[in-house]
């Protein structure tokens, strides 16, 4: 921990800390980037509101996508390359997207080197899994524990660097600017509520997805959007909110459990998915784009599966957005499962010893929660709120956004996966570019003059708003709020969606965020649940308004944003994208860009056809 001071404002104790960098957010993108960053000899802090170790990317299952070229001679990082942009519905960053490609093969392997101990080939290499959307196996794995690893190994070489300093279940509500350029970041210990400050010379956000905001979701209670509204407050932009993605396969019961994720991993490993008569619908569903890259066959998908290089891939390990949908269409034709969804079956393909040692966290996750053995017995699955591709827009060479020394990576920065993300490349986004924004973040920090310091004004105002709600004369509970949020959300603006669902649902989502100014906390400042929900619910519909607000304005069909009243992607609007930030008077502004096309070597890239 720090040796700063501790100092006493208007009775509120605020502890002070001073450092050169700020990462919020302990995952992968959070560790990875402290790490780079203190390697530019820059003193770094990581702020976390869980405990070190205990954050979203823990739960990762299937594995990190990188052509390591181990399961498959053929893979490269142009294929990688070209699998992303089609992923993605050619909506993607292509500066991103090659970035990614080139560099997510040493970034595994660096992990290895530092501790990581993936799954081997027969040879002694890593081992790679199929996964939905890559052309060949490209997921390095660890069992379907893929994300604790990552993370131990990460922690391990954190805790070692000189000059980074940990501060757990810690949460930042402010950051503070001064002529567009941070200095510094304010929040509160969730153990104790004391008021925290970080007096900084360059923040990175990284603090992860949205999940939360959906009733379905398989993300986890860190998942608020934080980092999005942050940076938002700060001046920076956000864009690409309308694409959130639906995973096809979360469990659809037991109730409490709903939406909890059932990695691709299952399908990779051969799983299949059949509909109430026993039929694998897939074949039916394949989109004129990824024609001639699927089986049409049963017989050809189970070629496939014994090794037959000549077989083309099952149709099950198709791109999220069309797996989902293709679910939903099955459902809506009266073939869905009696929870409304579809039968993920591995019982009939794979010996038990294999899918206990290849997917050990699903077998014990049914058991445990469902009472279903899946060695025996299909899972019942269907479509939940899993990954945003949208967030905090970031100069794709340095993690940097529009406000000085602000820099974002991971999950809450957007352009990488475009209109939909492929199933692994998040886990090598988050090293990939958490490494960048971290290397970017300790240069400019160690580029700068002496701190400038924080004014009292501003500081008196911001622990105003932290502690606002302990007010008298407010009424509103954060809980009933938050359950209202997620019903909006999931009814009108959610998988599917049509003008007159949108508006109204921006409608509903206005009176709420109105209502969000009179939220209540009831006790004091410590272990307090209720308060830490009541400052987070304004972040909630905040983002719930920017995703509403975007699909709105995107009047077609791409990846994961399905519009019913414009069911067609339409050119045009391929490099669009709506942009939007807080005007002075705080109302969300959106706007539309163009950004450049991608030029022709890549373009031939994306465009050759698959041998
Ligand atoms: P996270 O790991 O989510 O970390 C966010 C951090 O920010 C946390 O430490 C949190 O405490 C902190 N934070 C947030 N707000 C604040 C605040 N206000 N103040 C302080 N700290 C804050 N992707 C793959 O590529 N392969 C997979 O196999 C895979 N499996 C998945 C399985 C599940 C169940 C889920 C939900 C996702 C999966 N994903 C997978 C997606 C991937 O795990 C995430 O996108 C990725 O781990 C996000 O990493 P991150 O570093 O951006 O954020």
């Amino acid at each position: 921990m720090s040796n700063n001071a501790t100092i006493n404002r208007e009775k509120n104790e605020i502890l002070r800390f001073k450092h050169d960098v700020l990462v919020v957010g302990a995952g992968g993108s959070g560790l990875r980037a402290a790490i780079e960053a203190s390697r530019q000899g820059a003193s770094v802090a990581i702020v976390s509101k869980s405990l070190l170790g205990k954050a979203h990317t823990v739960m990762a299952e299937g594995g990190a996508a990188a052509a390591l070229q181990n399961a498959d001679p053929r893979d490269s990082w142009e294929v990688h390359f070209r699998d992303t942009m089609r992923g993605g519905k050619l909506h993607n960053d292509w500066r991103m997207a090659e970035i990614h490609a080139k560099e997510a093969p040493d970034r595994i392997r660096e992990l290895e080197e530092w501790g990581a101990v993936f799954d081997r080939t027969k040879d002694g290499r890593i081992n790679q899994r199929n996964f939905g959307g890559h052309r060949y196996p490209r997921l390095a794995h660890v069992g379907d524990r893929t994300g604790l690893e990552i993370i131990r190994t990460l922690q391990d070489k954190v805790i070692h660097e000189p000059n980074v300093s940990i501060y757990m279940e810690t949460t930042i509500t402010k950051l503070l600017v001064k002529d567009n350029s941070v200095v510094g970041a304010f929040g509160y210990r969730r153990q104790d509520g004391k008021l925290v400050l970080f007096e900084v010379k360059s923040i990175v956000l990284c603090t992860g997805g949205i999940g939360k905001i959906y009733r379905v979701s398989s993300n986890s209670w860190e998942y608020t959007g934080d980092g999005l509204v942050l940076a938002l407050e700060a001046g920076a932009e956000l864009t690409d909110m309308e694409f959130v993605q639906f995973h096809p396969t979360g469990m659809l019961y037991p109730e409490s459990v709903r939406g909890t994720l059932v990695t691709e991993g299952v399908r990779g490993e051969g799983g299949v998915l059949l509909n109430n008569k026993g039929e694998r619908f897939m074949f039916r569903y394949v989109p004129e784009m990824f024609k001639g890259e699927f089986a049409e066959t049963e017989e050809e998908a189970e070629r496939w599966l014994t090794g037959d290089d000549s077989a083309r891939r099952p149709p099950e390990l198709l791109t999220r957005d069309v797996v989902a949908r293709a679910i939903r269409a099955e459902v809506q034709a009266g073939r869905g499962s009696p929870r409304g969804g579809a039968y993920l079956d591995i019982a009939s393909r794979r010996p038990a010893e294999y899918i206990k040692k290849k997917l050990p966290a699903m077998y014990h996750q049914f058991l445990k929660l469902a009472d279903v053995d899946i060695t025996k017995e299909p899972m019942e699955v269907g479509p939940t709120a899993h990954y945003m591709m949208g967030g905090i827009r970031v100069q794709a060479e340095t993690g940097a956004t529009n406000v000085n020394g602000l820099y974002a990576a991971g999950e809450c920065a957007t352009g990488l996966h475009g209109a939909n993300r492929l199933g692994g490349n998040s886990l090598t986004d988050i090293l990939v570019f958490g490494k960048i924004a971290g290397e970017h973040a300790g240069k400019y920090a160690k580029s700068q003059s002496p701190h400038p310091g924080i004014d009292d004004e501003t500081l008196s105002k911001t622990i105003e708003e932290a502690l606002a709600p302990f007010g008298e004369n407010r009424t509103e509970d954060p809980y009933k709020l938050h359950k209202e949020l997620r019903d909006i959300m999931e009814r009108y603006v959610g998988m599917i969606r049509n003008k007159n669902d949108l508006e109204e649902g921006i409608r509903r989502l206005q009176s709420l965020l109105e209502r969000t100014k009179l939220v209540r906390a009831r006790g004091d400042r410590t272990y307090n649940p209720g308060w830490h929900r009541a400052l987070d619910i304004y972040n909630m519909v905040l983002v719930g308004l920017a995703i509403a607000n975007a699909a709105l304005r995107r009047e077609e069909s791409r990846g994961a944003h399905t519009r019913e009243d414009f069911p067609e992607s339409n050119p045009e609007l391929v490099n669009v994208l709506y942009i939007i930030r807080k005007s002075p008077s705080g109302e969300l502004e959106i706007r539309e860009e163009k950004y450049e096309p991608m030029p022709d070597r890549l373009r031939k890239i994306v465009e050759e056809e698959y041998k």
